[in-house]
């Protein structure tokens, strides 16, 4: 079945390199050689937060793509990256894993969560439970609100979910993209509540510094 698919998918799907769209032999990578290539982690830190990837670039290529089709296969391959970039920072080892959650309309509209399906494949890489932890307080309508409006809001739009032990733990927090760095502090302050040992913060592509 798989030999007469494929080129019929071949022919209405022609693979493309997902950062520079020229067509390539095979749905099988991801990336062309040359892309492949230009493809470095960042060194962006701040504290105990830190990112894969530039915001532009290779990284941030198939971050959107995953953004917009949540494939597994690109949160597989981009979580691989945040192991490394992981490792490259000497963080300690986590005892958990979870990730920033979206505002509950957003997952329904997408059918997905881009962090959640990172967080997974980065639970399995290291071999660490993946725990959903936080609640999104924060509702769609908000985005359009003014600057001033949004001052009024209650100052941390996440919260710890009830019964968590995270008593003296190490908690490593996964996010697909972040646009300030107030998403990530409000999280790690939910978290906090909870008294871990510690909580690190890792994210694909971002704005931090
Ligand atoms: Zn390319």
């Amino acid at each position: 079945m798989q030999s007469v698919l494929h080129p019929i998918l071949t022919f209405l799907y022609p693979p493309q390199c997902y950062h520079c769209q020229l067509p390539q032999e095979s749905h099988q990578h991801l990336l062309c050689k040359d892309c492949l290539g230009l493809l470095q982690l960042s060194n962006v830190k701040l504290g105990r937060i830190a990112t894969a990837f530039e915001l532009d670039g290779p990284g941030a290529s198939l971050l959107h793509r995953l953004r917009k089709k949540g494939s597994e296969h690109i949160a597989e391959a981009l979580a691989s990256f945040l192991l490394m970039r992981w490792d490259s920072l000497k963080w300690p080892m986590p005892d958990m894993i979870t990730y920033v959650p979206s505002p509950w309309l957003r997952c329904l509209d997408r059918g997905f969560t881009p962090s959640l399906l990172l967080a997974k494949y980065t639970s399995r890489l290291f071999d660490r439970p993946l725990y959903s932890l936080l609640h999104s307080n924060y509702h769609l309508a908000q985005v359009n609100l003014s600057h001033a409006r949004r001052k009024e809001l209650p100052l941390n739009c996440f919260s710890l979910k009830k019964n968590q032990n995270l008593q003296g733990k190490v908690i490593l927090l996964i996010d697909d993209l972040i646009g300030t760095r107030t998403t990530m502090n409000q999280c790690i302050e939910a978290l906090s509540s909870g008294f871990p040992k510690a909580v690190y913060g890792l994210t694909v592509c971002g704005a931090i510094d």
